[in-house]
């Protein structure tokens, strides 16, 4: 779809000073290349991003380990059979069991982010490519193609 294609209105404040968004965000990009700091405006047309399939995966994984080992060497205070940390039994368990927490959780993590990228990733991608934001008011509306937009509103130009 070129530019052409698409109806430039504003349907909030009918200016005609709308952009598809990609276009304008890459033209804000280019802007902070000058030394111009990227704009809250870029930020929000920023387009979206593919989950990392390690980075995330490897943080919550981490996080399920120190929580299930440290819930586990409090255990004590709550069944009332006493295990600190200087008993060696408790300390591999508690290793063993945040170890299986981390695997787990980072596998799952893992899974999801790939199924993000290949399953609602190009979608959200494909919805940024189409749509406009309005300079006047910064309302951000999907792309309508030009015939689409004839047929409803029953102007020819
Ligand atoms: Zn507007």
């Amino acid at each position: 779809m070129t530019d052409l294609d698409v109806a430039m209105i504003c349907p909030k404040c009918d200016s005609r000073d709308v952009a598809l968004v990609h276009v304008a965000y890459s033209k804000s990009v280019r802007g902070s290349e000058w030394g111009i700091s990227e704009s809250d405006f870029a930020y929000i047309l920023r387009p979206p991003e593919e989950h990392s399939v390690i980075f995330w995966p490897l943080i919550i994984g981490t996080l399920a380990f120190l929580v299930a080992a440290g819930m586990y060497l409090l255990m004590g205070d709550i069944v009332g059979t006493p295990r600190n940390f200087l008993d060696e039994q408790t300390r591999s368990t508690a290793f063993r069991l945040g170890r299986w927490a981390f695997s787990t959780t980072a596998a799952i993590r893992c899974l999801l982010a790939i199924r993000f990228n290949l399953y609602r990733f190009p979608h959200q991608f494909e919805f940024w490519k189409n749509q406009v934001v309005c300079h006047r008011c910064s309302h951000q509306f999907p792309s309508t193609r030009l015939a689409t937009f004839q047929q409803k509103t029953g102007v020819n130009s």
